[in-house]
């Protein structure tokens, strides 16, 4: 019997639709470094019309959006405002000291979501010992929080503070559609108080590659000499631009079954014995929940599910990530409960270990 699988690792798995492979088998193309490429500037400009700013740069992934963008926004030294679990300074190789040369100044959000109090307090002075802050960055969806929204109205709070001591404010947008969809409101209404962000094309939209920095013209043309500098001036770039504008206008409502099955996977995860969800961070495409009542790593507990087929994550010792994504329907969730319930149910009685 052929065993089906069930990846629920993330939604950078997602393929690209046949549409997609159509569209970048019919691209326009040319250099990109020349400014020559049709396709990419078409994104380029759908892009910052979609985010409501002046301005847009393809990028070859989140990670290189995200310090494109710091180091674009800074000089070396400066601080770096950011939450204290957030992908830049998680899971970026520290590419940000390493490269920015910026040094991280870290909050703990509430549920991924900073207070504005807190980037108060922690903007220090100018003083000849500090290095000069002069960038908030903030994460929406929080993905280590649970795919959390910092919603719009808590984005212009932290906008006016960011404002007031002359502090740019950065977004790592990577889900931002995600956020956007599950709160019913146009994106702009989160990319109006930031004075740039990033997004993924990779992820829920469904691309095989590339993510997208706006911001006004001063900006995205540094970022552009920062994306060369770093190696990532690519030449017919179309090919990864076509998909991308497949994405922004097709692919973006349909987010919302991704969360609709988030939702139904922690509900029913809730309800299995030694499983604990905090229902109040499921509220896009995340699920994150804790085994350790069950008496097992959270490793052990990933790993008995993949040789039952379902994958997943291990996100600390006793959390475990799953994301819904294109491709995983209801159904794939039910069978996904069944196994993950079945395995509770061994380890729970000892049958396992
Ligand atoms: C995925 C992700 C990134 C990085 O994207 P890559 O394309 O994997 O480099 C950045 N920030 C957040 C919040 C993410 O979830």
């Amino acid at each position: 019997m052929e065993k089906e699988i069930i990846d629920l690792r993330s939604d950078t798995v997602t393929l690209p639709t046949e549409e997609m492979l159509e569209a970048i088998k019919h691209a326009k193309l040319g250099d990109d470094v020349f400014g020559e490429d049709p396709t990419v500037n078409e994104l380029e400009s759908l892009a910052a019309q979609k985010m409501g700013k002046d301005a847009a740069l393809l990028v070859t992934s989140g990670t290189q959006a995200n310090l494109v963008s710091l180091v674009s926004n800074t000089k070396r030294g400066d601080g770096v405002i950011l939450e204290a679990e957030s992908h830049v300074f998680y899971y970026e190789v520290g590419g940000l000291s390493a490269i920015g040369g910026l040094v991280p100044i870290t909050i703990k959000g509430n549920m991924g979501v900073l207070d504005p109090k807190d980037i108060e307090a922690a903007i220090r002075p100018k003083d000849i010992h500090f290095p000069e802050t002069t960038v908030v960055a903030i994460e929406n969806t929080h993905n280590r929080a649970g795919g959390t929204i910092t919603t719009p109205d808590q984005i212009r709070a932290i906008s006016e503070v960011a404002k007031a001591r002359g502090l740019k404010l950065y977004m790592d947008g990577a889900r931002i559609f995600n956020a956007a969809v599950a709160l019913k409101t146009d994106v702009k209404n989160f990319t109006k108080h930031v004075d740039n962000m990033m997004f993924c094309l990779s992820k829920g939209l469904s691309c095989p590659v590339g993510s997208i920095v706006v911001g006004d013209h001063q900006f995205v043309e540094r970022a552009r000499r920062v994306r060369k500098m770093l190696g990532g001036g690519m030449r017919q770039a179309g090919i990864i631009a076509a998909p991308g504008i497949i994405a922004l206008e097709k692919m973006v409502d349909r987010l919302e079954e991704d969360h609709r099955n988030a939702r139904l996977l922690a509900e029913g995860l809730a309800k299995v014995n030694g499983i604990k969800v905090d229902m109040r961070i499921v509220q896009t495409n995340i699920v994150k929940f804790d085994v350790s009542d069950l008496g097992v790593t959270s490793g052990t507990f990933v790993f008995m599910l993949s040789k039952r087929g379902v994958l997943s994550l291990p996100f600390s010792e006793r959390d475990i990530r799953m994301v819904t994504h294109r491709g995983i329907e209801k159904e794939h969730i039910e069978k996904a409960l069944a196994v993950i319930e079945d395995i509770a149910y061994d380890v729970r009685s000892k049958k396992v270990n």
